[in-house]
């Protein structure tokens, strides 16, 4: 059902109310109304009732029209307001007009009404679908506000380079503040290089000779960032001038990473057209999807007529698919194949050897897109290597059986072949290098040494270098000598390098212990107290510490004596002879490899001017052949010794002369003395026989001591003669038996063996009960005769002295120490003070009376003379009424002389 029309009427008359309502009801339009006199009802029907339509008069008695308009227009805006007047005049009429009514109809002319209202009607309806509108359009304004204000890139009006209207995404892209834009032409933001031509092209925007197109721009940001802007561009107009509308992002990291992507393509599109080696693309299902110049040239085919051929068939023409799904399956689970020779056959059926290595290249999803075959030739390598052991089977033996380690590498250090020495060094097998690089076994080599080989072409050598065998831990540091030397080919290009190492740390090990040794022995020669000087073969002085310097009057710098010597100085013999040359120490131990021994040499010291007397010993070092490597001479000066020498030599020989003349003299005086003695003797003797009757018992008695001195005065003499001759006899000297010499002198002695008594001892006894115990005895060298008169004057002594009544008892022992041999007469006689024990080996000197012990006092001095004789010592020990014993030493004797 339609709704019906709600009319509010303002009418103090209700006749012209009703007359209102007829009149709107004449036009068929249906309503319902209401009729109000006072404003306050008027307000509260504008409030319940919610008039569609407001009919008004213009005036009433407690209000007016114009009032009410003013409440209408306040509180319900949209509904119209008519005004409907008997006595209005023109003015009036547009005074409300003004104010806002919309129509005004004349009591009079009431048939107006109708179409009045119906037209307010409209108006009303027509405003209000204007609102709707508005309304509408302003949300939508605002919502593209928001879109642009939020969009994520900026979005830019451009009229001949100005901004006239931009987003914040603008500010914050450009770094510029909203002032700042405005103030700015587009043309600044971008960097100079840039702007003619984007100017440019700016312009076939603004002529329309562009509508819609892509963006780019290079901006320098407030910040001073070079940015990548891009986007799209519309041609719009804007406030009906023709501009651009466009969307721009930052696209700086995309463009970079583009760039870096097409520079790397660049440089893997470089590698693999220049590259020497064969490079291919290869899909998966074995396509090939590009080729380099390389491989065409040598398999001898045009681009076009390999890609998107089968790389197996193209590359290895008849070989097996087995090999091929081997490649890729290696390819593919390994994700690489490293340097595998293999055989390639060109075009013309050529083969040619390569070594082939293999990468993948994957997608984000792990599928393999392609992989990347590289070849490198060998053939060349391995012909010449073809040719080597054709020309000299011998190299590839001594490859194999050289103790030196052998590599051959290619010019980026991956091994071709080591030999057997290597592999042992490294605790490999052989086979497990090939294809390894070299510094993944030795990471600590320096690389930079073998690159330096590589670059120069020339081979570079090292001594002693210390390796250490990472892996290995009984290896440790190791020393090796090695030579690294490139090979190259008829391009003078780096073929191939070969390594050859030497293990030396056994040399080195030595070197440092000579080295060692050499310091100690350097360090003692000028510690000890002896001139040392060091010769190496040839003569020159390695080695001279101070002392010998001084002694010899040479500088510290002087190399070679021997020519010093030759110039300046000469070597003597002791007897004052010049030394010939080649019987120079040095010479001497070079020629015949002898040690010299303490050797006497004179030397002329040119700094003291003077003779220098020196004691030389020298000694030969021999090298490992045995030849002669240096000569250590070492000598003392003796020089004052020497002088000495000379000196008591001198003594000596003065010595010997004046006791040679005693000795003629005294046996000149003995014997003379002798020739009287015998007259007076015999005269004597005369006088008692044939003139006894004549003297009386008196001169008897003279006569007999007469005789008896001149018998005493003959035993002196005897004995005189006997001292005087030991010195002028010659020396016998040979091995004696003591013990039988002794068992002659006991016999002499009248004493009788009696068996052995103990432990090898004998015993002898004679008339008067006296007794000699004579132990084992060793042999001695002397002279016999004179060591008969030792032991006969010593044992007779004994007897001698024996106590009164007590027999003597005597024991006869030898003792060895060392060399010497000490005998011990020991007796139980009357014995000595102990103060007359040096007195009694003088000549003519006796401790008892003639009366009492009969004896000269020559007996122990002629001992002490044989003993000394002999170089031993005689000495005695005594104690009054105890005993005494007798000691004299004597050389030992050999034994097996004895027999003879
Ligand atoms: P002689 O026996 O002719 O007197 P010696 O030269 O043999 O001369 O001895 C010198 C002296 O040494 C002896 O006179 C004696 O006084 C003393 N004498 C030597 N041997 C012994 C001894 N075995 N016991 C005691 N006195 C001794």
């Amino acid at each position: 059902m339609e709704e019906k029309l709600k009319i509010l009427i303002l009418e103090d008359t209700p006749a012209d109310a009703n007359l209102m309502k007829e009149a709107v009801h004449l036009d068929n339009i249906n309503f319902i109304s209401r009729t109000v006199v006072t404003e306050n009802d008027f307000q509260c029907e504008l409030e319940t009732f919610e008039p569609d339509v407001v009919l008004s008069d213009y005036k009433l008695p407690q209000y007016n029209g114009l009032d009410a308009l003013e409440v209408v227009k306040k509180k319900r805006p949209h509904t119209p307001f008519i005004i409907v007047t008997g006595t209005l005049d023109e003015e009036t009429a547009v005074n409300c007009m003004k104010f806002g009514a919309v129509d005004y109809v004349l009591k009079e002319q009431l048939v107006r009404l109708g179409p009045a209202v119906k037209k307010a009607l409209e108006l009303k309806k027509e405003k209000e679908q204007k609102e709707l509108a508005e309304e509408a359009l302003r949300e939508s304004e605002e919502k593209y506000r928001m879109l642009v204000e939020n969009a994520n890139e900026a979005i830019v009006v451009l009229q001949n380079n100005r901004f006239q209207f931009f987003n914040s995404k603008t500010e914050e892209i450009t770094g510029y503040s909203k002032q700042e834009l405005l103030k700015r032409s587009f043309i600044d933001l971008i960097v100079p290089q840039m702007r003619d031509e984007i100017q440019k092209n700016h312009r076939l925007w603004m002529d329309g000779a562009i509508e819609v197109g892509v963006l780019q721009y290079r901006i320098i940001d407030n910040d001073g960032n070079i940015k990548w802007l891009g986007g799209k561009g519309v041609r719009i107009f804007w406030n009906n001038q023709p501009a651009m509308l466009a969307f721009i992002s930052d696209i700086t990291k995309r463009k970079e990473a583009e760039i870096a992507l097409s520079e790397s393509e660049q440089k893997f599109r470089a590698f693999f057209e220049n590259a020497p080696e064969y490079c291919y693309i290869v899909t998966p299902d074995d396509r090939i999807i590009d080729i380099n110049n390389s491989a065409l040239k040598v398999l001898g085919y045009e681009k076009e007529e390999v890609v998107g051929e089968s790389f197996f068939s193209m590359v290895f023409k008849n070989s097996n698919q087995k090999m091929a799904t081997e490649l890729f399956r290696e390819c593919k689970t390994r994700g690489q194949i490293r340097n595998k020779e293999i055989d390639i056959v060109t075009r013309s059926g050529e083969k040619r050897s390569v070594l082939l290595s293999a990468d993948i290249v994957v997608n984000a999803d792990d599928e393999i897109v392609y992989s990347l075959f590289v070849q490198r030739d060998i053939t060349d390598r391995k012909e010449a290597a073809a040719l080597i052991n054709e020309q000299g089977r011998f190299l590839e033996l001594f490859f194999s059986y050289t103790l030196d380690c052998i590599i051959m590498m290619d010019q980026d250090f991956n091994y071709i072949r080591v030999n057997e020495a290597f592999a042992k060094a490294c605790h490999r097998k052989k086979t497990e290098f090939p294809g390894k690089n070299h510094f993944d076994f030795f990471p600590s080599e320096p690389k930079d040494i073998f690159e330096m080989v590589v670059r120069t072409k020339k081979p570079c050598t090292a001594v002693a270098r210390p390796i250490i065998f990472q892996k290995n831990k009984k290896r440790e540091l190791s020393y090796w000598d090695w030579a690294l030397v490139p090979i190259l080919n008829a391009n003078n290009d780096v073929d191939l390098l070969i390594f050859s190492m030497r293990d030396v740390t056994d040399r080195k090990k030595a070197e440092e212990k000579l080295k060692m040794s050499e310091e100690r022995f350097r360090s003692l020669i000028f510690k000890i107290q002896a001139a040392v000087m060091v010769y190496d073969s040839n003569k020159k002085i390695l080695m001279s510490n101070t002392i010998a310097r001084d002694l010899l009057g040479i500088q510290r710098d002087t190399k070679t004596l021997e020519r010093k010597m030759g110039a300046a100085w000469e070597f003597y013999r002791e007897d004052g002879s010049i030394l010939p040359e080649d019987e120079y120490p040095v010479n001497r131990v070079l020629k015949n490899q002898e040690l010299l021994r303490d050797v006497i040499l004179g030397v002329n010291n040119p700094a003291k001017k003077t003779i220098v007397w020196i004691l030389v010993n020298a000694d030969p070092v021999l090298d490992e052949a045995g030849y002669v490597k240096q000569i250590i001479v070492s000598f003392v000066d003796i020089t004052e010794r020497k002088k000495y020498e000379e000196k008591l030599r001198e003594l000596n020989q003065e010595l010997i002369r004046s006791n040679r003349e005693l000795e003629e003299f005294t046996y000149v005086v003995s014997h003379d003395l002798k020739e009287p003695l015998r007259k007076m003797a015999s005269f004597s003797e005369f006088l008692n026989s044939d003139y006894s009757g004549v003297i009386d018992e008196d001169g008897i008695s003279y006569l007999n001591r007469i005789q008896d001195a001149a018998d005493r005065m003959k035993d002196l003499i005897d004995n005189l003669l006997e001292i005087s001759r030991i010195g002028t006899r010659k020396k016998e000297l040979m091995v004696v038996d003591t013990r039988r010499l002794v068992e002659d002198v006991l016999r002499l002695l009248q004493f009788r063996d009696n068996g052995n008594f103990n432990k090898g001892s004998k015993r002898f006894d004679d008339t008067n009960n006296n007794t000699i115990i004579l132990s084992r005895l060793p042999s001695v060298v002397a002279d016999s005769t004179q060591l008969f008169q030792v032991f006969q004057n010593i044992i007779s002594n004994g007897v001698k002295f024996h106590k009164p009544d007590t027999p003597a008892k005597i024991k006869i022992k030898a003792k060895k120490r060392g060399e010497w041999i000490t005998f011990s007469i020991q007796d139980n006689g009357i014995g000595m003070e102990e103060q007359y024990l040096e007195k009694i080996f003088v000549i003519f000197q006796r401790l008892h009376t003639k009366d009492r012990y009969a004896g000269t006092g020559v007996g122990l001095a002629l001992c002490k003379k044989i003993i000394e004789r002999h170089n031993g010592k005689i000495w005695a020990e005594s104690k009054i009424g105890e005993g005494s014993t007798f000691y004299f030493t004597l050389k030992k004797g050999i034994s097996h002389e004895i027999k003879r």
